[in-house]
């Protein structure tokens, strides 16, 4: 089992069915690279593996081991797209801009599709589609919207009435929603340990147990230094996310970590299986404090949800978890719940994600808002490219200004304050 950051996030599905674990050796002495990438989680995976494709020689340093983030812990739901829809990238970011983004994050389902099978990765992907399920009235005219704005910027998600998402999810508990055809699912972990073997197969180096404590400029390159040696590369990539620490202190304040939990029960027995997701979809409900669920590919029934900061009310969190699934599907309620855990996903104020130019030779890649097993891996591939020397301004993602939230410190009274008010709201179907 993988220890995670606190107990009560630590009882993980993946981890109990993961293929051969990680076991990556530290960085032993001082050596230098062309490009070095700290983090082993998708971004910096995706980023090692394109790069080591084209040639370049890549380190990545991992504080624990690849794929002990997000990366190994997430729901697996494979989601292409921003949170933001077409129409509202155009506004936001331009034509030009705008275009380039909605390629990349349309795309990003593809993406991941096209590495499981160039690279072989056995990780159970399924490629049957993301039900986006409305709670109320309102949230089912914005699915229909947004399912418009995709089919005018290359299709992918049909919207549905009440009794096409009755039928599919095997609940009668939404107004309707969409279907994005694009988006399926895989074991989060496996994926991971795979772009890692695939990325180390390709010629980058790894190394597990290897925390960056420091990053120093010396002449042209950086110099990063970790309890056993340092490593010199000209460019650099920050693929920490909401794990970022020190030394990067200013883009670890420039989003806020929010747990995400989950729990999973036994198989469920075939006769039951056939009436929860039939058609092997998984979903995100359009609550305000968002639900999603799946099947995993042996038959067990996993929920996800908001969690908390402290274990206890996590564990309250959890335990609200299964209630809700026995609300949706009450014929589970006999069912064994066998696994709890969860990671932070990296919130950003305007809900995208970012890539920022900390110095000359620094490219800094998070905040995927919890959606990134697509989006971390095009992320990766972008900041590939400008590591391998492409032009700023020729990525399909804005390179912006990093700006710290204001009052950090007091952000995680905030945060649960608006929880509170957030879960009222969605108790009352507002
Ligand atoms: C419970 C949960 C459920 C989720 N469900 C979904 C989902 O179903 N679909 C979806 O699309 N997204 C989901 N997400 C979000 C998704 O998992 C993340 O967006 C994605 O994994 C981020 O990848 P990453 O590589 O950027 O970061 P991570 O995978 O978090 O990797 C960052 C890595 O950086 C390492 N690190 C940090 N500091 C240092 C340092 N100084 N030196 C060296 N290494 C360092 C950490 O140890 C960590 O391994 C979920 C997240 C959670 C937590």
């Amino acid at each position: 089992m993988i220890q995670n950051e606190r107990p009560a996030l630590s009882n993980s599905l993946w981890t109990a069915t993961a293929n051969q674990l990680a076991d990556y050796a530290p960085l032993d002495g001082d050596t230098q690279t062309d490009v070095a990438i700290i983090g082993g989680g998708y971004t910096g995976l995706s980023a090692a593996l394109h790069l080591a494709e084209t040639g370049a020689n890549v380190v990545l340093l991992e504080t624990r081991q690849p794929g002990w983030g997000a990366s190994g812990r997430n729901g697996g739901q494979i989601n292409p797209g921003l949170k933001d829809g077409p129409a509202q990238i155009l506004a936001r970011f331009g034509t030009a801009m705008g275009e380039r983004m909605i390629a990349l994050s349309g795309g990003a389902a593809d993406l991941v599709f096209d590495l499981i099978d160039r690279h072989s990765i056995d990780c159970a992907a399924s490629r049957q589609g993301w039900l986006r399920a409305a709670h109320n009235d309102s949230t089912l005219g914005d699915l229909h919207d947004l399912a418009r704005s995709w089919q005018s910027h290359g299709g992918g998600m049909d919207p549905l009435d009440r009794d096409g998402m009755a039928r599919m999810t095997g609940t009668d508990a939404y107004y309707g929603g969409a279907i994005d055809r694009r988006g399926g699912t895989l074991h989060p972990l496996n994926y991971a340990l795979g772009l890692a073997r695939s990325a180390a197969g390709a010629g980058a180096q790894i190394h597990g147990e290897t925390p960056v404590t420091e990053a120093n400029k010396q002449g042209a390159a950086w110099r990063l230094r970790t309890p056993r040696g340092t490593l010199s590369a000209e460019r650099v990539l920050i693929c920490t996310n909401a794990y970022t620490d020190a030394p990067h202190r200013d883009l670890a304040r420039s989003f806020i970590p929010v747990c995400s939990v989950q729990v999973a029960t036994e198989r469920l027995p075939d006769d039951i299986a056939a009436t929860v997701l039939p058609g092997g979809q998984h979903v995100s409900d359009s609550r305000r404090l968002l639900l999603y669920y799946r099947k995993d590919a042996e038959g067990r029934f996993l929920m996800g949800g908001r969690g908390t900061l402290r274990d206890s009310s996590t564990q309250g969190q959890m335990t609200r978890l299964r209630q809700v699934t026995i609300e949706l599907y009450p014929h589970l309620s006999g069912l064994r719940w066998e696994y709890a855990w969860g990671g932070y996903v990296a919130v950003t104020r305007d809900h995208t994600p970012h890539l920022h130019e900390l110095a000359p030779g620094l490219l800094a890649g998070l905040g995927y808002n919890g959606r990134g097993v697509a989006m971390a891996t095009a992320m990766g591939r972008e900041m590939a490219l400008w590591a391998a020397g492409a032009d700023i301004a020729s990525l399909s993602f804005p390179v912006t200004a990093l700006t710290p939230l204001p009052f950090a410190f007091a952000r995680n009274i905030a945060l649960e304050m608006e929880v509170l008010r957030l879960r009222l709201l969605d108790r009352l179907g507002i």
